[in-house]
């Protein structure tokens, strides 16, 4: 879906946006570059509308963390209320290791939506459903030793009650890698 711009509507507005950033440095660049022609001549003329152009770029990343913050929760998401970090025997959910480990206790809102959510994980995890309890229905994550701090930024960004394939996969991912 295409506009007359070649851009690409049905992409992520912080791609759209990243995309449009991309030209604008580009342009930052030409401009530069055309300054330095006939021995500078138009440099100090040319200079504040880099300027311009640099306050732009800074502009739009900042908001495009916003925006990626808002797409990363309105993305198709789950109820998934967390009751924070216990411990029990959950495989890890970034490499599966059993045993005894550090887990994430939910409240989801269906059986139905467990089984969706587990798809969101490579390793299965577990679903704690109890006929006695039908409206009390966790979910449950597991983080070994190893992956504690994976399993507490899945919880951190959890914290709004919701959960998706976007979070997961940001959270089997440190900053630093
Ligand atoms: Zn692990």
């Amino acid at each position: 879906m295409k506009d007359k711009y070649d851009l690409d509507m049905s992409k992520p507005v912080c791609e759209l946006i990243e995309s449009v950033r991309d030209m604008i440095y580009d342009a930052r660049c030409k401009i530069r570059n055309i300054g330095y022609l006939n021995d500078n001549r138009w440099k100090e003329r040319l200079e504040p509308m880099e300027g311009t152009l640099s306050c732009v770029l800074i502009s739009l990343y900042s908001l495009n963390e916003e925006i990626y913050e808002w797409e990363l929760r309105a993305t198709k998401s789950f109820a998934f209320r967390s009751r924070g970090i216990g411990s029990e025997s959950v495989p890890c959910f970034c490499c599966g290791a059993g045993g005894l480990n550090s887990n994430i206790s939910a409240f989801i809102s269906s059986e139905e939506d467990g089984e969706k959510i587990n798809k969101f994980f490579k390793f299965p995890q577990k679903l704690d459903y109890r006929d006695y309890e039908p409206n009390r229905i966790q979910f449950k994550v597991g983080g070994c030793q190893r992956h504690l701090l994976n399993l507490q930024k899945l919880n951190h960004l959890c914290n709004w009650g919701g959960i998706n394939q976007e979070i997961v996969n940001k959270s089997l991912k440190m900053d630093w890698e």
